[in-house]
């Protein structure tokens, strides 16, 4: 089989296999074709991982900043030399087109490692003079081995944007790749190793949800950060507190785009094309409540469809083409599924709303105009490509529908009013929002959500805050008063 790696998991440094564990298929989406066969993780691989990571944590730790950040810079340097054919692999587990994964995946991987590398030298804690010459100082602690637990959209970066604070810090990390792409996390264990990780800081089990659920209820484990859906993220964070483990949760979202009459309208058509169609529109922050206000609504929905009827759909390894396949076909299933119900509860169709024939699972860019803020394609998430447009008339009604919803991942606003488009996002009830842009996520900025979408922040110095934890030490420079 054409990508078929020297085994299922990575432990300790190396490629261990245990055929006892359940088949994990690994699909091309483009062809349907079998690309690779891994094996989920037995109990006895879940242990032996834990125990590299256990192992291993103390004497990573003990290692200067300087030192562990020059590993992942290292790393950072490796992936950038590979990023050919980590794109390409990553292109075959996904599905996503290479024009996307040779800017956007094993890049924003080195761009983690390569930030948290440089940021591993600098972290400290502080000197906290108090009165009588008595003082504090805090010491900047790892928290032990962490779990990473990772969706399918985007492999490589989610393998790196939590592996690489994780080991900044001085943590070790057991990472679970999503089973339905469970190759580059592999790569990215192997490019540590060549870069001078020591054995067991960073190991990649593969399995199904019962896999994650044993590692994120094992003792031995410290913090949890996960990527993946509401439903499973309420899961994981109920196990997780029972061992009253740190968390981070990255989950999923139903962002609202603003889009008033006065913004510049092929800016604004941009934004709603990157923020639903790019990846096939299985990027968490999508902003898929488009909402348009009513004097430009027409002009925005036939540029809109004149610019998706220049999408060129196809073979995701042609670098021409900018529209691949659905990851899996339940995947593409659900998104038509919710095409029906749109359908059914009388939202007009614009645009594409139905699967392209072929062995691959593609579908195309759709999008629903006249919807309103009950119809179920506006209320859940669909994670494919469904745009829904909604109209309104003024700021403070649009407003209050962006915000009426339960996740709180991401928002944008696309207007030439600057004092209006800060007081759009100072109101705005999400983690991450967008003016007059969308969907873009450096690592220099925190990226996540609030309310249901999630818990915690990645990226930027923040996920220091989340992969440490600080010791208080009290010194005394006086003697002791007792009170007897
Ligand atoms: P999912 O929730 O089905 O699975 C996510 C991961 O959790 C997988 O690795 C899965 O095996 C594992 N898992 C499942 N049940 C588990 C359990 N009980 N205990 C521990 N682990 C378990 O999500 P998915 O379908 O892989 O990904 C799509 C979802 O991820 C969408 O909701 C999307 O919005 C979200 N997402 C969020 C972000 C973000 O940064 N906020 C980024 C990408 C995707």
């Amino acid at each position: 089989m054409k990508f078929q790696p020297k085994a299922s998991h990575f432990i300790n440094g190396e490629y261990v296999e245990d055929t006892n564990g359940a088949p994990i298929d690994v699909i091309y989406p483009a062809t349907g074709e079998v690309i690779a066969r891994l094996h989920s993780a037995t109990p006895e691989i879940v242990n032996q991982a834990l125990n590299s990571a256990k192992s291993a944590q103390a004497k990573w730790e003990a290692m200067s900043g300087t030192e562990r950040g020059r590993v992942l810079r290292r790393a950072a340097d490796i992936m950038r030399e590979r990023n050919y054919d980590l794109s390409v692999l990553e292109t075959h587990d996904t599905g996503k087109p290479l024009q996307e994964t040779l800017v956007a995946d094993a890049t924003s991987g080195a761009d983690a490692l390569e930030y948290f590398g440089g940021l591993a030298a600098s972290l400290t804690g502080e000197h906290i003079p108090l009165g009588g010459g008595d003082f504090v100082y805090t010491i900047r602690e790892a928290l032990g081995v962490c779990v990473g637990i990772g969706a399918w959209n985007y492999p490589t970066q989610i393998a790196c944007w939590k592996g690489a604070p994780a080991l900044a810090c001085g943590n070790t990390m057991v990472f679970k790749p999503s089973e339905t792409t469970p190759l580059s996390a592999l790569q990215v264990a192997e490019i540590l190793i060549e870069a001078g990780a020591p054995k067991g800081v960073y190991n990649v089990v593969q399995g199904y949800g019962d896999v994650g659920a044993s590692l994120v209820t094992d003792p031995r484990v410290a913090k949890v950060s996960l990527t993946g859906s509401v439903p499973t993220g309420r899961k994981v964070y109920a196990a997780a507190a029972d061992g009253m483990k740190h968390v981070t949760m990255e989950l999923g979202g139903k962002s609202p785009m603003i889009v008033f009459d006065d913004a510049d309208v092929e800016n604004a058509v941009s934004g709603a094309i990157l923020g639903n169609f790019y990846s096939s529109g299985q990027v968490c922050s999508n902003g898929t409540r488009v909402f348009v206000q009513k004097g430009i609504k027409e002009q925005f929905l036939a540029r809109l469809s004149e610019r998706l009827a220049t999408a060129k759909i196809g073979d995701p390894l042609d670098e021409e083409v900018n529209f691949g396949p659905m990851v899996s076909e339940n995947q593409m299933n659900i998104a038509l599924g919710y095409i029906e119900k749109g359908r059914a509860e009388g939202a007009r169709l614009v645009y594409g709303g139905e699967r392209i024939d072929g062995d691959g699972f593609y579908m195309q860019p759709t999008v629903f105009a006249d919807v309103t803020d009950d119809m179920t394609i506006a209320r859940e998430e669909i994670f494919g490509p469904v745009m829904s447009v909604l109209d309104f008339d003024t700021e403070e009604e649009v407003m209050a529908r962006a915000n009426d919803t339960e996740f709180g991942l991401a928002a944008g606003v696309f207007t030439n009013d600057l004092t209006r488009a800060h007081r759009i996002v100072a109101g705005f009830e999400a983690g991450t929002c967008y003016i007059n842009t969308y969907n873009l996520a450096p690592v220099e900025a925190p990226f996540g959500g609030s309310k249901m979408s999630g818990v915690g922040r990645e990226n930027s110095k923040l996920a220091i805050n989340h992969f440490s934890e600080m010791k208080t030490v009290y010194v005394s420079m006086n003697d002791v008063e007792a009170p007897y």
